[in-house]
This record gives C-alpha cells, sequence and structure tokens, in this order.
C-alpha cells in the first residue's frame, strides 16, 4: 500500500462533513493534481466526542461511494501508542505512531555503542546533495543522537512490528510523529533517526519531525520564518538522501502536523516541494469543526444562538478546556470578548471574528483558538448540537469546503 505524493489530514470530529471535505479535494484534483484525503482522528478526539475508530471508516468510505470518488483515501490512526493502538487496528490503514514521549529515554549501552559504529563512514564532515555546507558529525554528536532518539525508534518499530502482525506487511502506511515536543529536530538529527527506523525495518512512508516555531491550533504560524525555510529545505533533502542510503521506501515524505492554518508558510511549503519536486502530507487538523460553529452562526436563529452558547461556556470553562492543548495554544484573555459582548452580535460579525481571513478586522485569534479546544462544549450538547448540523447542512457543508478549498489547498498547490 503506497501513500501516493500529496495528502492532506482531515480531521472531522463530529463525523457529518465528510462530503463536504472530500469536495474540496475533488475540486483540487480538477485541476490535475492527485490528493488523497486522509481522514484522521486521535484517541483523545474519540474519547472527548465519544465515537469510536470504526466511525471514521464508516464516514470516509460514505463520503467517496457519495461522489464516486475514484482516487486513493485512507484512515489514520493519529498519534497512537502501543497503550491506544488496539481499537484502530481493524478499520484504519494509515498508523501515525507517535513516539514522543521516548525521546530521550535510557537505551542500552550496547545499543548505543552499536548504532554509534554503525555511522562510522559519516564521521567527518557529511555532504548531502542539495545542502551547501557540509555538516560536521563527530562522535558525540552521534552519541548524542543515539541517547536522545534510539529509544523512540525502537518503539517505532515496536508498535509497527505489532501491526505488522495484525495486518500483514504491506497493508498499512507507516507515519513516525515526533512533532509533539518542545524542541525541534534538526536535519541532522532526522538523518540519523531515518537510519535508525531503516536499521530497525520501519517502512515509514511519512515522517513528522518537529519544525522550528509554534504551530498553535488553527492559527497561523509563529516564530521565524526564513529560519523554517531553511529548515524545511535541508529536511526534503535529508530524506531524498536517507531513502538512497538507507534503502527506505523511495515515496518517503514529509509530514507536517500543521495545527492547521499555517497560511504564512504554506507557499514556503509549496515551493520547496516544487522545486525538489517531492511529495507532502499536511494535516489541517480540527478546523473543520470551527467551519461547523461558522456555518451555524450564519444560518442565525436557534443556530446561532447555538455557536454563542459555545463560546460562552467555553469562556466559563477556559482553564478545563485549555488544559490538554497548553502546549498548542496561545490565548491572550485580555482580548477574549465577554458574554455580553457576543450576546448582542449579528450572523456576520460572529463569524467574521472566528473565521480566520487574514486582514479581516473582525477577526481574533483569540476567540478561534478557544472555540476550538471548546468542542467538548459541543459534544456534550449531544443530538442538540448534531440536529442544528444536519438542519444546516448546506451552509455549514459550503463553510468546509471553502476552508479546505480556498484557505488551504489554494495556498498549499498554488491553485
Ligand atoms: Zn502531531
Amino acid at each position: 500500500m503506497k501513500l501516493g505524493k500529496f495528502s492532506l489530514g482531515i480531521g472531522d470530529r463530529f463525523s457529518h462533513q465528510g462530503v463536504a471535505q472530500l469536495r474540496a479535494i475533488v475540486k483540487a484534483n480538477q485541476t490535475g493534481l492527485d490528493i488523497s484525503p486522509v481522514w484522521n482522528k486521535s484517541n483523545r478526539e474519540h474519547i472527548y466526542v465519544h465515537s469510536h475508530p470504526a466511525d471514521v471508516r464508516k464516514e470516509a468510505d460514505a463520503a467517496v461511494a457519495t461522489l464516486g470518488f475514484s482516487g486513493k483515501y485512507f484512515v489514520d490512526a493519529d498519534h497512537i501508542n502501543m497503550g491506544t493502538v488496539a481499537p484502530f487496528v481493524e478499520t484504519a490503514d494509515f498508523f501515525t505512531l507517535d513516539v514522543a514521549s521516548f525521546i530521550g529515554k535510557e537505551s542500552p549501552e550496547a545499543e548505543i555503542d552499536t548504532f554509534v559504529a554503525s555511522c562510522s563512514k559519516y564521521v567527518g564532515k557529511l555532504s548531502i546533495p542539495g545542502i551547501d555546507h557540509p555538516i560536521e558529525v563527530t562522535e558525540a554528536l552521534l552519541e548524542k543522537i543515539a541517547h536522545k532518539f534510539l529509544a523512540a525508534t525502537k518503539q517505532a518499530s515496536e508498535i509497527y512490528n505489532f501491526l505488522k502482525e495484525k495486518k500483514g506487511a504491506g497493508n498499512f502506511i507507516t507515519e513516525v510523529s515526533m512533532d509533539e515536543v518542545e524542541s525541534p529536530q534538526t536535519p541532522v538529527d532526522l538523518f540519523f533517526i531515518l537510519k535508525m527506523l531503516a536499521d530497525k525495518g520501519v517502512p515509514a512512508q511519512t515522517i513528522a519531525p518537529k519544525f522550528t516555531g509554534r504551530f498553535n491550533k488553527g492559527v497561523d504560524y509563529s516564530g521565524n520564518v526564513d529560519q523554517f525555510a531553511r529548515e524545511f529545505e535541508e529536511d526534503v533533502l535529508v530524506i531524498d538522501y536517507a531513502v538512497k542510503e538507507f534503502g527506505l521506501p523511495e515515496e518517503l515524505k514529509l509530514s507536517v502536523h500543521s495545527g492547521s492554518d499555517k497560511f504564512t508558510i504554506y507557499p514556503i511549503m509549496a515551493g520547496i516541494i516544487k522545486k525538489y519536486d517531492k511529495g507532502l502530507h499536511v494535516k489541517t487538523a480540527g478546523t473543520t469543526w470551527l467551519e461547523e460553529v461558522i456555518g451555524l452562526a450564519l444560518a442565525g436563529g436557534e443556530a446561532l444562538e447555538a455557536a454563542k452558547f459555545i463560546y460562552t461556556d467555553a469562556l466559563g470553562r477556559k482553564d478545563e478546556l485549555c488544559a490538554p492543548y497548553a502546549d498548542v495554544i496561545d490565548i491572550d484573555d485580555s482580548k477574549l470578548p465577554s458574554a455580553e459582548e457576543v450576546a448582542g452580535w449579528s450572523s456576520e460579525k460572529f463569524a467574521n471574528t472566528l473565521r480566520h481571513i487574514p486582514g479581516q478586522p473582525d477577526y481574533n485569534p483569540n476567540l478561534r483558538q478557544l472555540i476550538h479546544v471548546g468542542y467538548k462544549v459541543a459534544s456534550e450538547m449531544g443530538t442538540k448540537y448534531t440536529d442544528l448540523l444536519k438542519k444546516h447542512a448546506d451552509v455549514v457543508g459550503a463553510c468546509v469546503e471553502e476552508n479546505i478549498y480556498d484557505r488551504h489547498l489554494k495556498r498549499l498547490f498554488n491553485l
């Protein structure tokens, strides 16, 4: 099973927008692209909205059947580990092995020594084609990298081997993710991480490193854009070299867990992958849920009231809702509008404040991030919420499609 050159991870917390999401991809593919949709959902999301991994498979299959989509598509068990993978085994065919928590865990000295010895040919000046400065590799650097990443890659191989036994080799896509950590992995780290994965027989087709800068949920990139561009380009070149050097799958490509809406760096990524004719996987994560709230606000009446309730309730429970996402959100409390203020808003005012249009004067990234983590409120509303989604499917679906096509795909593929 091969992923293909371009793929887009789409999340749908309440499983009502699969068709609208797919419409956006079909629209992009009509320009000659071949982007594969990958419906992803993490264990954490399943717990919050009381859904099951099988629901995502059902939604994906139904969307594909409805639109007669003939391209490849996948269902991603997002950020799973050994403790959470089991319920995903049957219905997912893309597995994001999250080994971030094993970074820095101790490995036996003998394993460290074996790895360092196996890298002796890289000691000295390592030249990676395309990167204009040779990389200085010392034994001390190799030891440091081994201490940091050997246990994490070993964990990846354990999860991979578990899946291989359950599903059979070649019957699923393997992604290795290390993005949910504080400090970024450098291109040199990435090169040796890929060697470790190759040594352990993990046929990763995508790898999700932590890039420099902040990837907050649902808002734009915040960090040094030039540094990101340099790092991203070097990562692309490192992967190209590592594939040839270590015999990894030739379709191996970067996976960017964007946290959505990284509008500033999308065109940079697009330029680099075009320059080297490489593939890319981008997870957009969670903004479909925000489009549901925008769509309900636009629908007016009781739907607008529901959208206001979601914000107001989330505002009162801010600490509880933000806690699990503390590392990936950045909310300035002083810029959150009060419940009283929001109560007086029109449909347009609410939608313009929540919708991410750079330069729109009403846009408020603080309110947007709070609602982003507030999906628990909608989940608690139960059928009251999902009935509104059904009743206003047209307006909500149009928002979902427009968001993925106009704000994401256009920037990512220069459409
Ligand atoms: Zn991630």
